[in-house]
């Protein structure tokens, strides 16, 4: 039997055990069944366990977009019984049961060998939100992001998730790094992290952007939208880069094409759900080293599968101070 958080249409979610059947007739037609030893709580799993954005369109659902652990079975030939792997994205925990259960079955394609010098509970620290963050990183170097630049990199969302592991490498990697946040009691958390400037949120948020601002930040991980991430366009040095992450603040962005056209800067997108592998498994070995793995222990926090209700409200209304990481048998 599989132990696993089940949601039902509209009603609470509830916690089943599940029979090899179910799993077979819900699961995808699955290569690898893993043991999952580790879970996580991100932003958007809050959504689906809430029933938000009809992210999840059929029911009964497992949620849980991260899950690592032991493969127990496998007909994919880059993984065996026994190997340790990471699955994040490519609709599992909204279209495919995910990892909000001790076990899971996906396809081979979507993993990634967990790296060396991580465990289970360490991937599901980073879990989706650390490789974004990474993913943003790489995408900004891409760009010509470098520690050498004189302005500093914005956070935004700081002590979310993302915020807080960007905000982390990146001092990590030697930048200078403006942590913008709408809490007073994170700022500290934040210094801890690498941050040597915090913004108070209300500095970007209030206000119209006009089209063109004061050159301040060098670079930007965006995990917030809206109306910061327009401020936040007006405000790039010349040439500089936002990776826009998430939404956390606002889908709409209301903006000109003036800092486009009048100082060259760079709107990047990023997507951690279809990225390709290749560069998955780039991202995961660069965190692997490029992360604290003490900062990493510091700023995530462990809850049981039966938490999992309660801990998706708070970080829905941006409750949640870093990472939380998920341990499935209890
Ligand atoms: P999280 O842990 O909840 O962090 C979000 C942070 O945003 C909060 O901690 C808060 O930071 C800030 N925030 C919350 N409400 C806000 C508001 N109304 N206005 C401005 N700031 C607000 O979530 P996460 O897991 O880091 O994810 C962050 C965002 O990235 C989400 O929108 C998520 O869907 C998206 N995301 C996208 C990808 C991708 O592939 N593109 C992957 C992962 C996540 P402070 O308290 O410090 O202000």
């Amino acid at each position: 039997m599989v132990r696993a958080l089940v949601l039902d249409d509209g009603d609470q979610p509830r916690f089943a055990e599940l029979s090899e059947d179910d799993l077979k007739d819900r699961l995808p037609d699955g290569e690898v069944t893993v043991r999952v030893e580790a879970s996580t709580l991100n932003y958007k799993d809050g959504m689906v366990v809430k029933g938000l954005g009809k992210l999840v369109k059929q029911y009964p659902h497992v949620p849980g977009i991260d899950f690592a652990g032991e493969v127990v079975d496998s007909q994919h030939p880059g993984y065996s019984p026994g190997d340790r792997v990471i699955c994040t994205g490519w609709g599992v925990g909204e279209r495919y049961w995910g990892g909000f259960a001790d076990t899971a079955r996906v396809k081979g394609d979507w993993l990634v060998p967990l790296p060396e010098n991580l465990t289970p509970w360490r991937a599901m620290a980073l879990g989706t939100a650390g490789l974004t963050a990474m993913l943003a990183v790489m995408k900004l170097e891409d760009h010509g992001m470098h520690p050498d630049q004189a302005e500093p990199v914005l956070v935004t969302g700081a002590a979310g998730g993302v915020g807080s592991i960007a905000t982390s490498v990146l001092s990590g990697l030697g930048y200078e790094v403006a942590a913008l946040t709408g809490r007073a009691e994170v700022h500290d958390y934040l210094r801890g992290l690498g941050a040597s400037q915090i913004v108070d949120r209300s500095e970007l948020a209030e206000g119209k952007a006009k089209p063109l601002e004061t050159q301040r930040w060098g670079a930007c991980v965006d995990a917030v939208g809206g109306s910061i991430l327009a401020r936040v366009l007006s405000q790039l040095v010349y040439g500089g880069s936002v990776a826009s992450v998430g939404l956390a603040g606002g889908a709409e962005l209301n903006t000109t094409v003036m800092p486009f056209l009048l100082r060259g800067v760079n709107l990047l997108g990023i997507d951690s759900v279809m990225c390709p592998y290749a560069r998955r498994v780039t991202a995961w070995k660069r965190l692997s080293h490029e992360m604290s793995m003490r900062t990493l222990d510091e700023l995530s926090h462990e809850i049981g599968l039966s938490e999992v209700p309660e801990e998706a409200g708070r970080i829905l209304q941006g409750q949640v101070r870093g990472r939380t990481v998920i341990d499935p048998t209890r």
